[in-house]
């Protein structure tokens, strides 16, 4: 795949390759591109790969916690927002037909190319994308996220979308009118879980906690804090058979694991606690993880990695938090920490 001399940068090697579409992506690369690095994002592709552009904001209806939108906004409209502002200050973006610039693309709902593998064993490091595209960069920066795991029902996927009730992240949602004084549940039997139930308590009349077990796997003070709670009852040994519902969630299908009994729970939400897995299969092995898996940082308050020049911002790197705004915030960092690192190397 050819692109324009005018686009590319000098010698053809980029300065900073951004992979990813999220809030820690945009942000990573307005500060990259606001500081004459020309960033190039590979932002993943829509179907047919982990990597969604736009990220996980791309399956969430309101975000009412991110400062500066006083009345809420929708999550595709925010990230529409923050591609728009990095397009604006000269991002270029990775395309089915090629490498184009803000004057040429002008939404997230562009098809893009996702990267297929990196090398990274010496410099510059070389990306390849699912297109065929290839390009060497001096720096990179990593900010693929996590996927929220679900149970795979296609009702389930259909309502989370539309906004139907169903959601992976409890604090984001979880206090959304739709919510408010209704009985609600959340799957799944770890800290999250647990810490998602006491949470929703807040507004929900009731929360059910439906595990397919009858032993929590969250932390015996956590598990302590779901017992104690008078508006939290544990359905133990449940799995949800279907999610029931059509433009709102109206109740779930249980399966007893013990007796494959089945039964009907109404309900009015419904919150997947099933855990994270952060987006580092292409990297094959080359970046340390920690011991669940995520990017591991070679300084706590830094975006450095064990592999100099490649930086790291967001989910990927991140299973406390993983919210917006900390995964915008460690963009800012990476950024940051590239630019100084290149210069550094007397890259300009
Ligand atoms: P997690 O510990 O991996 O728990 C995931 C839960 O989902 C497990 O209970 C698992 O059941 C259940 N699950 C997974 N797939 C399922 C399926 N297909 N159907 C039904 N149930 C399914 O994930 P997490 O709760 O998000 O925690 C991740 C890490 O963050 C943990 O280390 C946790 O300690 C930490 N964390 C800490 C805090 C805190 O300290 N405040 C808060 C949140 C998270 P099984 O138990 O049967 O495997």
């Amino acid at each position: 795949m050819l692109q324009s001399a005018a686009m590319s940068n000098a010698n053809n090697v980029e300065k900073v390759v951004i992979i990813g579409s999220g809030p820690a992506s945009w942000t990573a690369a307005v500060y990259a591109a606001r500081a004459s690095l020309n960033p190039l994002v590979f932002p993943g592709r829509a179907s047919g790969s982990d990597l969604l552009p736009g990220g996980q904001l791309m399956l969430t209806t309101d975000v009412e916690n991110y400062p500066g939108f006083p009345q809420g906004v929708m999550g595709p409209e925010m990230m529409e927002l923050f591609f728009k502002q990095a397009m604006r200050f000269g991002t270029r973006v990775v395309t089915d037909s090629g490498i184009k610039d803000g004057d040429q693309v002008s939404t997230l709902f562009t098809p893009f190319q996702n990267v297929a593998k990196v090398d990274l064993s010496q410099r510059p490091f070389h990306i390849t994308s699912d297109g065929g595209l290839e390009v060497d960069a001096h720096a990179v920066i990593i900010a693929t996220g996590a996927k929220a795991n679900w149970l795979g029902q296609e009702n389930e996927m259909r309502l989370a979308q539309s906004g139907g009730g169903v959601s992976a992240c409890a604090v984001c949602d979880g206090a959304l009118p739709i919510f408010r004084d209704k009985e609600l549940a959340v799957v799944g039997g770890g800290d999250s879980a647990v810490e998602e139930a006491t949470y929703l308590t807040k507004f929900a009349s009731k929360v059910y906690l439906i595990h397919r077990r009858d032993q929590l796997r969250a932390s015996k003070i956590m598990q302590q804090r779901a017992i104690d709670n008078e508006k939290i009852e544990i359905l133990w040994n449940k799995t949800v058979n279907e999610v029931l519902g059509d433009e709102t969630i109206t109740g779930v299908t249980l399966k007893d694991t013990k007796t494959d009994e089945l039964s009907e729970l109404p309900l009015s939400g419904l919150f997947m606690a099933l855990g994270h897995t952060p987006i580092t299969q292409f990297l094959d092995g080359q970046i340390d993880l920690d011991e669940k898996g995520y990017i591991k940082l070679k300084d706590t308050y830094r975006s450095t990695t064990n592999i100099d020049g490649v930086f790291v911002a967001g989910d990927v790197a991140d299973s406390v938090y993983r919210q917006a705004i900390t995964a915008a915030g460690m963009g800012c960092k990476s950024a940051i920490d590239a630019e100084r690192w290149l210069t550094e190397q007397g890259i300009e």
